[in-house]
């Protein structure tokens, strides 16, 4: 039987949990698999574009589990009443090739996506740091905010966002639980003495959420909204003022924000930060980028802490999925009860 994590459970595990209890944990699961990263399958995703938005396959393996997710961007779909971003995936047996184990990943792929933000801030940005500015206020920024501050410690923010009832969501949603939060008028105003700006905007264009001017020595940028071909956020001078850190090169030249630079343009895999083997932060006053794209091994990771840390509760299902005869070599002994025709 395949076990079974539904959007009803997935939201009873982060009510019990919490936010931010659960980025912590998953943060170990990430650290422990970006720092064997060169044991994984990796290829960029496998990607279906439309004029509307993205349909994607991730799939990745460390040879004794298998993992893929499927998910959209579609930007234009909140103003039809649809997510912009919605997901769901699995691992798998590598030794039988059993599906083990299926989740819904909207909710995942929000708190993967902030987990992933703040381990990597947390190895990159000043560790004084205080406040965040936060460009674009839609589905992920509260998972964002809430990482950060498991993380990080982060508790104020300054918010900007094109819709101003997405940065009230924002504010009600958050200040309950005790962040100060400073809803700004533009971007200029928003990063305004942050030490870490986070952008997460959705739109299918090449925009300049932010110049170079509004990103000052010392920062960490945590780039996340840049994630498809044709859809960017940053200035191409943004990156050619600090270092730019990836997940996984391959992928983010072509989806990343550095689809805007030359295909040789230097970037450190973050992985390699982990283990020591190449350099995080060098001074308070470099600029740090992380250009977010998110890829399968932080899914692959997401999906195991789910999978661990609901085991043997109420929160998991068995999901009878696969086709598993007495005789395997007799698939139609399922079947041969009907009646034959005529
Ligand atoms: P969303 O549609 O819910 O929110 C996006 C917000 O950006 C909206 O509130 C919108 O008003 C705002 N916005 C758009 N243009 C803006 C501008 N010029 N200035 C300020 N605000 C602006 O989307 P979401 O689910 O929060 O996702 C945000 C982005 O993050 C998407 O582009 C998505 O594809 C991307 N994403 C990346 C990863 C990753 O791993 N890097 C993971 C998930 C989502």
């Amino acid at each position: 039987m395949t076990q079974f994590v539904d959007v009803a459970s997935m939201t009873r595990w982060i009510q019990r949990e919490g936010v931010e209890q659960i980025m912590s944990g998953m943060v170990r699961y990430l650290e422990s698999d970006f720092a064997r990263w060169e044991r994984f399958d990796k290829i960029p995703r496998v990607a279906s574009h439309t004029p509307f938005g993205v349909i994607e396959l991730m799939p990745t393996s460390d040879h004794e589990e298998y993992s893929f997710k499927y998910v959209n961007g579609h930007p234009f779909n909140p103003a039809r009443g649809y997510q912009t971003v919605t997901a769901f995936g699995m691992l798998a047996d590598v030794d039988n090739g059993y599906p083990t184990f299926l989740a819904e990943m909207t909710l995942l792929t929000a708190l993967r996506t902030a987990a992933t933000s703040a381990m990597v801030a947390r190895h990159l940005a000043r560790p004084d740091s205080e406040t965040m500015a936060m460009i674009g206020a839609g589905s992920q920024a509260e998972f964002q905010a809430l990482g950060f501050r498991a993380v990080l410690g982060i508790e104020k923010l300054r918010v900007y966002d094109v819709d101003p009832a997405a940065v009230e969501k924002l504010r009600r949603n958050l200040e309950p639980l005790g962040f100060s939060i400073v809803a700004a008028v533009s971007t200029e105003e928003a990063v305004e003495g942050a030490d870490i700006i986070t952008t997460c905007t959705a739109d299918k264009a090449k925009n300049t959420i932010l110049a170079a001017e509004h990103v000052r020595p010392g920062v960490h940028l945590n780039a996340v909204g840049g994630d498809c071909p044709g859809k960017t956020e940053l200035a191409a001078e943004v990156f050619t003022a600090g270092r730019v850190f990836v997940e996984y090169p391959e992928q983010t030249r072509i989806e990343g924000e550095i689809q805007q630079m030359a295909p040789d343009f230097p970037v450190v895999e973050f992985w390699q930060v982990l283990t020591g083997q190449a350099e995080g932060r060098l001074s308070r006053e470099e600029i740090t980028i992380f250009d977010s794209v998110g890829f399968a091994i932080a899914d692959f990771s997401a999906l195991r802490y789910l999978r661990d840390a609901t085991a043997g509760t109420d929160l998991q299902a068995h999901l009878d999925l696969i086709a598993d005869p007495e005789d395997p070599k007799d698939l139609f002994s399922l079947v041969n009860s009907m009646k034959p025709v005529g």
